[in-house]
């Protein structure tokens, strides 16, 4: 926690799931929620983050506190949201984290890459999962942000394509939103990419827009099929 001094994020942390097997592939993590989102996706499961309603659940302090504890029961520490790269104060809690031991992956939906960059080259993020919500014609309505500029998120996805960072990018499926068209579509514009984990979408009471449908086994695995035409490394995550 050297260097890290009182007050200088002073960060709200609006969740802490203390183990996961799942969010850090490979690793033991907890995981850290941060409130607010640019994003709107109906099939988003995190509305009260989304939203800013949600009371915060602990403090920057308090976290690297819960964190200094668990050194050699945790490997990482996933952060997301949200959208973590709304707080541009976000570089001291990581280098913070990183200080004690863990290693430091990062949700994102993209659309700060100047950010991305910034702590990617500096050292402070280990993995970057980024989402890749649908084919570039679509991709506004898959946000729920009509009109949406994607220019930040292309600049991102190069960025973790040029291999500055290990990563992964990632699709929720939602029937209401993904073809056959969405894929061949982020086919060429990911070709190659080390991994890309396509994830159906799973209802729940929170879910910000209610009424929508996962695709079925058989839509995913044609999706799949379609997909490792350019990236190879394509797959179906919880399988
Ligand atoms: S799914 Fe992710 S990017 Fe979309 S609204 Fe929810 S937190 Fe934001």
């Amino acid at each position: 926690m050297a260097g890290y001094r009182e007050g200088v994020a002073g960060l709200d942390i609006h969740g802490l799931q203390k183990l996961t097997l799942l969010d850090y592939p490979g690793r033991v993590a907890c995981t850290v929620f941060l409130e607010g989102c640019d994003f709107r996706c109906p099939f988003c499961h995190n509305g009260e983050l989304v939203e800013g309603t949600a009371p915060a659940a602990l403090d920057d302090r308090a976290l690297l506190s819960f964190l200094s504890k668990r050194r050699g029961l945790l490997d990482g520490v996933c952060i997301t949201g949200g959208e973590p790269l709304l707080r541009p104060d976000l570089e001291p809690l990581l280098s913070a984290i990183k200080e004690l031991g863990f290693l430091v992956k990062l949700d994102t939906n993209g659309t700060h890459p100047e950010r991305l960059r910034s702590l990617v080259e500096g050292g402070a993020v280990d993995y970057v999962a980024m989402d890749i919500k649908n084919s570039p014609e679509r991709y506004g309505e898959t946000a729920g942000v009509p009109g949406l500029d994607l220019s930040p998120i292309r600049e991102s996805a190069a960025l973790l394509l040029s291999g500055a960072a290990d990563y992964e990018f990632r699709t929720t499926v939602v029937k209401e939103f993904h073809d056959e068209e969405s894929f061949r579509a982020i086919g060429p514009w990911l070709a190659g990419a080390r991994r890309y984990y396509l994830q159906s979408f799973v209802d729940r009471d929170t879910v910000l827009r209610p009424g929508l449908h996962p695709c079925s086994r058989f839509e995913l695995d044609a999706f799949i099929r379609l997909l490792r035409a350019w990236i190879p490394a394509a797959e179906l995550r919880g399988d």
